[in-house]
Formats: C-alpha cells, sequence, structure tokens
C-alpha cells in the first residue's frame, strides 16, 4: 500500500485543520483497494468560535453522498460535540430521531447531512479519525478465522469489534468498549466485515497509520502465499447472449440497464476457476455494497442463460419474505451484476456511469474474494446482517438522491452518417434523451467521440465485415442495441438518365440502399433482443416529388423506403419498429456551403432566404428538427407505430 502523503502538496494547509482533513480525505479516496464510490469517512476534532463569540468543540465529519476522493470543505458537516457526546450516552435512539439531532446540532443549516457513523467519530478520543473498507482487512476478516488473524497482524494495537450494524447501534456498542480504554498504545480498530479506523493527533498521523496498518494486513496475506489471481481470456463469448442478458434483467428492472462487460484477463480467469461460482455465491465483501450489487450475483454459463434471471429474482422475492417487516416494500429483484462463467463479469446499470461505479465494486469483490478464499476461506456476512442493511432508510436515502431518468435512458442506439448534418444531430438528439450512443461514419474525426456514454467508430458501411465488426462494437461495449438510425447517404450528381454515367447510379445504390440493407441484416439478431427495438431510417422528401435529373438518388432512397415496408412487415411479430423520416431541404449540412446555397437559389430566381424555406409553411427545416424527430420516434410516443412515412420538410402540395 503506497502511502501518497507528499510534504509539497500538504504544505499549503499547515494550521488549517480542515484543509489538512480535506487533504489526506482525497489520498484516501485516490486508492480503490481502501475505498470505493462514497465508502469510507473521515472526520477532525476543531475547536472554533461561535457566531457569537463562544469557543465550542465542533466535528467536521464527512457528509452524506460525497466521495472522499473529490470531497471539498463543503463536504463536510459541522455537528456540535456535545450534542454527539450526549446522543452517544442514550441507551436508544431512533434512527429518524439521530437524523433529525444530528441535523439540528449543526452550526451550517446549509451543510450537507453527516455520516450515519458521525456519532462514532465523536466518541473515538482523537482529533483525526480516518475510516475505511480496504480489501486487504476485508479479505483477512471476512474469514472463520478472522478475529485471530487479526489478533496475530497487529497485536494489541487495535482494538477489535465483532460485525455490529453501521449507525448507532455501533457507535454505542464502540462507546460502551472503550471507557477507561488506555488508548496510548492503540493506533486503530478494526471492525470485523465491515472494515478500519485509525485515527490520530495530527491528519498526517492517522494517515500514515491507516497505510501502515493496511500495508500490513497486506503483508500477512502475501507470507501466507497469496495475492496473486488466475487469468485468462473469454472462452465462449456470445454477443447474442449478452444483449438476451441484457434484456432479461432490463425486464426485471422495470427499464432498460447499460451491460458493461468486463472480459479483461482478471475477470475471465475468476470466471473461470472452477469454483467460481460457489464462492461468488457466498456474499459480498462490506456490507454497504449491497446497496450497488444487491447480495448476490446472478451466476450463468452460456448453456443455462435462459430463464436465469427469472430464478434469480424469484431467490430474491423469497429472501425479501423471509427477512422482510410489514412496513416493508420489495426493491426491485433485478441482479445488479453477473458472473458469466467461462467469459467474465458484467455490471448493470441505468447508464454507462452507474455501470461503470457497480463495475468498479465488482473488480474489488472478486479480487478480495480470491483473497479470503486463499487465506483459508471466504466467509462473509450471512442474509439477515445484509438485509437489514440493504432495507435501511439511512442506506436507502443515498440512492434515492439520484437524479431523475431522462426518457432514453439505459437506451443503446447506433447512428449512421454521425460525424456531420443529420445524423450527428440524430446522435445529439438521442444522448441528451439519455441514450448511449454509438455514431458510426468514413469520416475519422468520429473517433473524437470517446467518452462514457459515447463511442465514434469509423467504419465504410459497403464494406460487409467492418459493418458486422461496429455492430459488434455497439454490443460489446454497451450490451445489446435497442435504436439503429440509418442515416448514411450520399447526394450523388444530378443527371438525365440519357447521360447517367453508370457508375454514379451504382454508387448511390451501394451506399443509400444496399449498405442499408447489410447494416440491418446484421442489426436484428441483436434488435431482437432490444428493450423496445426499433429501426428509424433517414429517406428524402424526393421519394414522393421526385425532380427531373435526380434518378440514382431518388431511386435509391425509394428503394430504401420500400425496404422499409417489407422490414416493417416481417419485424413486427418481433416487436421491433420500422420507421422513415422523409427530410427535404435541410441546409445546415457541410455539403451545402453559402456558395453552393447561393448558386442554387440563383437557378430558382430566389433570394438564400426564400430558397430555403420554399415550402408551405414558409419555414427553415435544420438538422436539429430531423434529430429531434427521430429521438421522438425512437420512444413512447412511437411505440404503437411501424411502417410509417413522416415527412419533416414544412409541408410540400406535391407530398400531401
Ligand atoms: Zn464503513
Amino acid at each position: 500500500m503506497k502511502n501518497l502523503w507528499n510534504d509539497q502538496e500538504a504544505a499549503p494547509f499547515e494550521g488549517d485543520l480542515l484543509a489538512q482533513r480535506v487533504y489526506t480525505s482525497q489520498l484516501l479516496g485516490r486508492d480503490p483497494e481502501l475505498v470505493l464510490h462514497g465508502g469510507g469517512n473521515t472526520s477532525v476534532k476543531i475547536t472554533e468560535k461561535t457566531f457569537f463569540g463562544e469557543e465550542e468543540e465542533i466535528l467536521h465529519v464527512k457528509g452524506s453522498g460525497w466521495d472522499l476522493a473529490t470531497i471539498a470543505q463543503e463536504g463536510f458537516a459541522p455537528i456540535r460535540m456535545d450534542v454527539l457526546m450526549k446522543l452517544a450516552a442514550l441507551e436508544f435512539l431512533s434512527d429518524a430521531d439521530m437524523v433529525t439531532q444530528l441535523r439540528a446540532g449543526m452550526t451550517d443549516p446549509a451543510a450537507p447531512n453527516g455520516s450515519i457513523e458521525a456519532i462514532l467519530h465523536a466518541v473515538l478520543p482523537f482529533t483525526f479519525v480516518d475510516h475505511t473498507h480496504a480489501n486487504a482487512i476485508l479479505a483477512l476478516t471476512n474469514n472463520a478465522r478472522g478475529e485471530a488473524r487479526v489478533k496475530e497482524v497487529y497485536g494489541d494495537r487495535v482494538l477489535v469489534v465483532p460485525y455490529i450494524m453501521p449507525g448507532f447501534i455501533l457507535a454505542r456498542k464502540v462507546y460502551e468498549m472503550i471507557q477507561g480504554q488506555d488508548f496510548a498504545n492503540i493506533e486503530g480498530m478494526v471492525l470485523l466485515n465491515h472494515g478500519i479506523f485509525s485515527f490520530g493527533a495530527t491528519a498526517r498521523e492517522s494517515y500514515d497509520r491507516m497505510i501502515q496498518l493496511v500495508s500490513e494486513a497486506e503483508e500477512h496475506i502475501q507470507a501466507a502465499g497469496s495475492g496473486s489471481f488466475p487469468t485468462g481470456e473469454p472462452a465462449s463469448l456470445d454477443l447474442v447472449k449478452l444483449a438476451q442478458l441484457r434484456h432479461d434483467v432490463s425486464e426485471a428492472k422495470g427499464h432498460a440497464m447499460i451491460a458493461r462487460f468486463d472480459g479483461s484477463p482478471g475477470a475471465a480467469g475468476f470466471a473461470q476457476r472452477s469454483d467460481a461460482g460457489e464462492i461468488a455465491g457466498r456474499g459480498p465483501v462490506t456490507p454497504d455494497h449491497v446497496l450497488r450489487t444487491k447480495r448476490l450475483p446472478l451466476i450463468f454459463d452460456n448453456d443455462d442463460l435462459e430463464g436465469s434471471v427469472e430464478s434469480y429474482t424469484g431467490i430474491y422475492a423469497n429472501y425479501f419474505q423471509r427477512f422482510s417487516t410489514p412496513d416493508l416494500q420489495m426493491l426491485d429483484p433485478a441482479p445488479r451484476w453477473a458472473l458469466w462463467l467461462g467469459n467474465g463479469t458484467v455490471s448493470f446499470g441505468s447508464n454507462m456511469k452507474n455501470a461503470g461505479v457497480v463495475a468498479d465494486i465488482v473488480k474489488t469483490t472478486r479480487d478480495t474474494i480470491q483473497l479470503g478464499e486463499q487465506l483459508g476461506g471466504w466467509s462473509p456476512l450471512t442474509e439477515a446482517p445484509l438485509f437489514e442493511i440493504e432495507y435501511w432508510d439511512l442506506e436507502q436515502a443515498k440512492l434515492k438522491k439520484a437524479p431523475a431518468r431522462r426518457p432514453l435512458e439505459g437506451k443503446v442506439a447506433l447512428i449512421t452518417g454521425a460525424a456531420a448534418g443529420i445524423g450527428r444531430a440524430c446522435l445529439q438528439a438521442l444522448h441528451d434523451a439519455g441514450a448511449a450512443v454509438v455514431g458510426v461514419d468514413l469520416n475519422p474525426e468520429i473517433e473524437e467521440l470517446q467518452d462514457d456514454d459515447r463511442l465514434g467508430v469509423i467504419c465504410n458501411l459497403t464494406d460487409d465485415e467492418a459493418t458486422r465488426a461496429a455492430v459488434e462494437d455497439t454490443v460489446k461495449r454497451f450490451g445489446g442495441l435497442d435504436i439503429l438510425v440509418s442515416n448514411a447517404g450520399i447526394f450523388t450528381a444530378g443527371a438525365y438518365v440519357e447521360k447517367l454515367d453508370p457508375a454514379n447510379w451504382d454508387k448511390s445504390m451501394a451506399v443509400n440502399l444496399t449498405s442499408h440493407v447489410r447494416l440491418l441484416h446484421h442489426c436484428v439478431p441483436y434488435l431482437r433482443h432490444g428493450i423496445d427495438p426499433t429501426a428509424i431510417y433517414i429517406g428524402s422528401r424526393n421519394v414522393h416529388a421526385p425532380g427531373a435529373g435526380a434518378a440514382s438518388y431518388s431511386c435509391a432512397k425509394a428503394g430504401l423506403t420500400q425496404l422499409v415496408r417489407v422490414a416493417a412487415l416481417e419485424l413486427a411479430p418481433e416487436n421491433i419498429r420500422v420507421n422513415i423520416v422523409h427530410p427535404d431541404a435541410v441546409f445546415d449540412t457541410k455539403l451545402w456551403t453559402p456558395e453552393v446555397l447561393a448558386r442554387s437559389a440563383e437557378r430558382y430566381g430566389l433570394t438564400v432566404d426564400e430558397y430555403k424555406k420554399r415550402n408551405l409553411m414558409k419555414t427553415e427545416i435544420k438538422s436539429a428538427d430531423v434529430g429531434r424527430m427521430v429521438a421522438t420516434m425512437a420512444g413512447t410516443t412511437f411505440g404503437k407505430t411501424t411502417g410509417a412515412q413522416i415527412p419533416v420538410d414544412g409541408g410540400n402540395d406535391r407530398v400531401i
């Protein structure tokens, strides 16, 4: 375990206890082997002057909902120590009263709620207190010989606390335990099956002790001959099965979920252990992970995926019934991650970021389980205490802070011709509505799309192999495909049939028609397992109101329209909707430079403005108008519509 303290970095915080508290909290947060995503908490006790000039001791404790890695001064809740010590001395304190009293005891009403461990931090007689869920400690203590091992490693330098539900009961237990305790040689406190506390007179002392204590646990594990894990690569990754898994989990959850597959050497190696299913099926590494991962993963292999999510939810409902009290309502029973035997792990989330949080916890889980197993037997907490945490109001409250779902959140869309123009506008509109989007284009600039929810793939769609690979990249990255926007096209130069160059005709057919047929061919196996799946085509006003000299373009778009009608017939039984948009005169694309626009307007004897609004409504049609229409058609408003042709053209008398 690396000590990240840096004198130079720390120098500006000299003399400012809260600033030092922020600094070492961030150091802890930087190491995923110590804390993950909101886990762990820290505090500092400072004697301060009140508004009225009186001296008062204040506990600044991590605020609920803040992450140690990114915490700032305003992320700490300032709570009066005298209030905290009075609460610690109570025989009983309900959760609701605890929350109310902690809030009432704060000196700044605008600060966040203090951690549910605030009282525990208060009773420990040290200026600085640090708490993490270090992997090495969890491997050591989630073990039949957990307590004995802690003694072997630390002797009397740490207090050992059996597992007790966090919150008031734990604080109260520790408060009793330490009455009359001589802390002269005590550096920390190990909570079995939960984590570790370190404390000190200075920020540095407390942080150094945390790193030192965890390092000793790591050394002990290594000396026991452990610490390295098997590696491998996915043995039989079947992307259709991944899409099927995502579909079933989304259904159990009640809305679309992203499925993030991890086939990295460590994940595949874990999934290929002969005992993988058994050890992963014992439980989580620390109780607060159940909020993100549930108690158990879904465990399946290629042969028994069918029905496995259903049986998982059945087992979950049974677990709920066994431990539930009449006031509780069952949370959704969908798994949050899956162990895909032979291949790796899959994490689910309503978007890629949330799935990534789960993926980080899953990585820690698989490493810690393997360490624990090497130490003589991974043995996590049993169902009852974990149920208590999963259904604890104060823990559930953390999740409720999440922002509201956007209409297409959890959906996966593939958009062709997405580097510019209408394709780009569709990608933008779908992404704004919450979908994860894959943009496909010939233009290498498409690769700039590279963040959590957006992926750019360079692809020549007239190359069948490359097209198939682009569809597979989409499924590998997000777990499936729900929305296909088949937009890529070229405007071939106009010529009367008599003068038409055969190459011009062939090119238009290849790009504007044939490539779309091939793309749909490759997408159907995944759309079949999509969530409210749909294919949307970008046609042209030309189909119903053709012009002389545009045979190669118009015929291809007319063929595309016929493809939509046939596909709508073929795919309706599978609930895949297929529709087409016919835009007209969309000029805010690269194709239409001001010069080209001026020339065209002149040809018709119009001003540029008149030319742009050459429609019944005299309105300008923009790429974003088409994008918005496509995003709407991808949503529930068009949920019962297939085989439709929707104009986005401001009204055209020849079409009407
Ligand atoms: Zn904890």
